[in-house]
């Protein structure tokens, strides 16, 4: 089966993104899908509200994948025997996507049987009536956070209409000191993901820069982001809810088929 879906993966290929800040993995900037086993990453669009310096997977590309064809994807990987669905960007969560994204979200559960929904998001665009709306239909939120921002409001969402909730973080230079446990400790996260920012020629450094932001003066080494993990780890009720991936795991996963709704 797992070749059957990587058949799939090159065969489904329009232009899409995947969030470097919540993900941290880099892909093809054509790729729309990552596909480990059983389940996929879905990507409809690079379009985000946020311009993050670090972002290795900038807004190159404006288009939007229209609901037809994001749902012949979504039912070709089922067919295929995805089980795990995770809607990532871009910002997947933006005003414009909020009834497409809904609408994927029951299409997935109700007449494709997926067994479990997900979502990446930078959680700047998230409204009590998407959730009232759609969240029945999800199963877990990822929201990034690299300092505070929208998380509390993300976690209280959550927490009132049953979503799990998890959080990722990219390590840079500018909250490397930082220590977030107390605030994940507070939101209950199921998981915390921290990423060492990656530097990726022609996306967030070198000439070729999308943004014309060079991600140089963010990065920090592997013993800084080492030790941002340990200070993590002993701050936080459960330790096992870390995951960390610094850059050479992530520079080994490209051609690597994986999960991110692990
Ligand atoms: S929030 Fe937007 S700009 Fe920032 S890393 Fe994610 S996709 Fe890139």
């Amino acid at each position: 089966m797992p070749q059957m879906l990587r058949a799939l993966r090159q065969r489904l290929v329009p232009p899409g993104a995947v969030c470097a800040r919540t993900l941290g993995t880099p892909v093809p900037s054509a790729a729309t899908t990552l596909v480990d086993g059983r389940a996929i990453n879905f990507f409809f669009t690079r379009k985000c509200n946020y311009a993050c310096k670090f972002c290795f997977h900038t807004a190159k590309s404006s288009h939007v994948l229209s609901e037809a064809d994001c749902k012949r994807v979504l039912r070709l990987f089922r067919e295929a025997g995805a089980v795990k669905l995770n809607i990532a960007g871009g910002e997947p969560l933006l005003p414009q996507y909020h009834g497409l994204v809904g609408e994927l979200l029951r299409y997935s559960k109700q007449e494709l049987a997926y067994e479990s929904t997900s979502i990446i998001s930078n959680g700047s665009r998230l409204t009590s009536q998407w959730f009232e709306a759609h969240s029945r239909h999800l199963d877990i939120m990822g929201v990034s956070v690299d300092s505070l921002g929208h998380v509390r409001r993300a976690a209280a969402l959550c927490r009132e209409h049953g979503v799990l909730f998890k959080l990722n973080t990219v390590v840079t230079a500018l909250n490397v000191h930082e220590d977030l446990s107390p605030l994940v400790n507070e939101t209950g996260a199921m998981r915390w993901k921290i990423f060492q920012v990656l530097p990726m020629g022609g996306e967030n450094t070198g000439a070729a820069a999308t943004r014309g932001h060079d991600v140089a003066p963010l990065l920090v080494t592997a013993a800084q982001f080492a030790e941002y993990v340990a200070r993590a780890r002993a701050g936080v009720s459960d330790p096992s809810i870390i995951e960390e991936e610094d850059n050479a795991t992530m520079q080994a996963r490209p051609r690597r088929l994986h999960s991110m709704t692990e």
